[in-house]
């Protein structure tokens, strides 16, 4: 008898070899103009920084109900919203068994969100470079 024509490969296997990722990532950021660029120079002239997004790298602009629900996530934990009212956000989304992006504000990464499925909600992932957006409100003694 022959065997089957395909290979289901262990899930720690996967996740050991890393993401996949096929060339540059484009997602730069004009500082002048406050929006991303995928260029290294905006329209506007001025050369832009590269935006450090894990790979594929490839990001999407953030909707009002995105950034609601980011924000709903945020101010549950901290007390506070991640993206400030009237900033352009990105979503990337990020390689893995589970749903995760990272929430880029200006040229820096804020923050990830992820789903824990056996739970049923989102946990969120604050960076340092969200020090600049976000000052937590919630204590640890808060809620107890
Ligand atoms: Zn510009």
């Amino acid at each position: 008898m022959q065997s089957p024509a395909f290979f289901i490969l262990p899930m720690h296997m996967n996740e050991a070899m890393g993401p996949s990722y096929l060339g540059r990532i484009l997602l730069h950021w004009c500082e002048k103009c406050h929006v991303p660029v995928l260029a290294e120079r905006c329209n506007c002239g001025t050369a832009t920084r590269a935006v450090p997004v894990t790979p594929s790298g490839d990001a999407r602009r953030a909707f009002k109900e995105d950034i609601e629900s980011i924000n709903t996530i945020y101010m549950n934990h901290f007390g506070a919203p991640l993206i400030p009212s009237g900033h352009i956000a990105l979503l990337n989304k990020i390689p893995g068994r589970d749903r995760m992006e990272e929430v880029v504000v200006g040229v820096g990464i804020s923050g990830s969100i992820r789903y824990i499925p056996e739970e049923q909600r989102w946990e969120p992932y604050p960076r340092p470079e969200a020090i600049a957006q976000l000052t937590p409100k919630k204590t640890l003694c808060d809620g107890r």
